[in-house]
């Protein structure tokens, strides 16, 4: 008789990677349950991401565009109807040594664990570094962005800013010279850490403009962006730089803490996942941006959350389950 304590399937995680997982695990009559977070800062709450959007436009079945926050309403609601259960509660540990793994809510020092799962789905996402100035929480979204792919298109013939030295803020700006009239790359020093295809592509570019060894020392605007201070860092020389637009590029961080030591990472960071969503411990699977650094979007998420739960239905019945 298999014990009724020990669930099928936990997921930790409530972005569109663990919320489609709880879809299909549901739909699969596995009783999911899933950890979805709870708030800690403005940057850190439930639904992943798109909690920190407006508009969303690209994501498809939404041809008139949907709010970040309303889609991932639209995700849990879905994951609910088919009889997910949701915990607004974070991980603190977890024990993936064996089947059927540990998983503490609460005290990380309690001698058992909070659940027990034959299965775990680990969609625990990314988060975008910010550059850490007080105005940043309230602008996200109104002007200030982390993801030029998803917002890129709100910004038809503004002049943008955008921070950071390495491919991504060059991709960034390269993307965004598509829309905007001019964009700026405020970065720290006076040479790029792009790579040299990318720097040159930046160079030839007439639309993109350079703010060398400079940093952002404050984001202007109330209800939207108006401009930012730059400061120069080798004289401390402070200038106003008038833009409507700032995309921070400054790099990602995969929430991984509770699973180093446990999960192999790629040399980055990232979860390292194989044959699908895959970990290389058998039985965990892992979906989304904690795994994902190439694409970031809601829709591979997405994507990637369903194939979790295929790969572990799959698990769970080759394994007598
Ligand atoms: P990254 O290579 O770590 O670059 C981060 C950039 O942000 C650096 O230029 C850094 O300045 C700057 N920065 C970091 N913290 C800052 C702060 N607090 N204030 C101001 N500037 C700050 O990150 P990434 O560009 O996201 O790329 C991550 C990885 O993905 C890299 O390996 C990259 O090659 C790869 N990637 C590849 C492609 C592509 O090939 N198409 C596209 C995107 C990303 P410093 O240079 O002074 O350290």
């Amino acid at each position: 008789m298999s014990d009724p304590s020990i669930r099928n399937v936990v997921i930790i995680g409530s972005g569109p990677a663990g919320l489609t997982a709880a879809i299909y695990t549901a739909r699969a009559n596995l009783e999911p349950l899933l950890i979805e977070g709870e708030p800690s800062s403005t940057s850190d709450q439930p639904g992943g991401q798109l909690m920190l959007t407006t508009e969303v436009e690209n994501f498809p079945g939404w041809p008139d565009g949907i709010m970040g926050p309303e889609l991932m309403g639209r995700f849990r609601e879905q994951a609910l109807r088919f009889g997910t259960e949701v915990i607004t509660a974070k991980v603190s540990r977890v024990d993936l040594s064996a089947s059927p793994f540990g998983i503490w809510v609460g005290d990380p020092t309690a001698t058992e664990p909070t659940h027990r799962a034959r299965a775990v789905i680990v969609s625990t996402g990314a988060q975008s570094l910010m550059l850490g100035l007080p105005e940043e929480s309230r602008l996200l979204g109104h002007g200030l962005s982390t993801c030029a792919t998803c917002d890129g298109f709100f910004f038809r013939d503004h002049d943008i800013a955008v921070v950071g030295g390495g491919d991504s803020a060059v991709e960034e700006a390269l993307f965004l010279t598509k829309f905007a009239r001019t964009v700026t790359i405020v970065h720290r020093r006076d040479e790029l850490r792009a790579s040299k295809i990318m720097r040159d592509r930046a160079m030839a570019n007439e639309k993109i403009r350079f703010a060398w060894n400079s940093t952002v020392t404050a984001i202007h605007g109330e209800q939207t962006v108006e401009g930012v201070t730059l400061a120069d860092t080798i004289t401390g020389e402070e200038r106003r730089l008038d833009v409507t637009g700032v995309f921070v590029a400054i790099g990602h961080r995969p929430n991984t803490d509770l699973f180093v030591g446990q999960l192999d990472l790629e040399d980055n960071g990232y979860l390292l996942t194989h044959d699908g969503s895959r970990t290389n411990v058998d039985g965990v699977f892992a979906c989304g941006d904690v795994q994902d650094h190439v694409y970031r979007q809601a829709i591979t998420a997405a994507g990637s959350g369903c194939m979790a739960a295929i790969d572990a239905e799959r698990w769970l019945e080759a394994n007598g389950h």
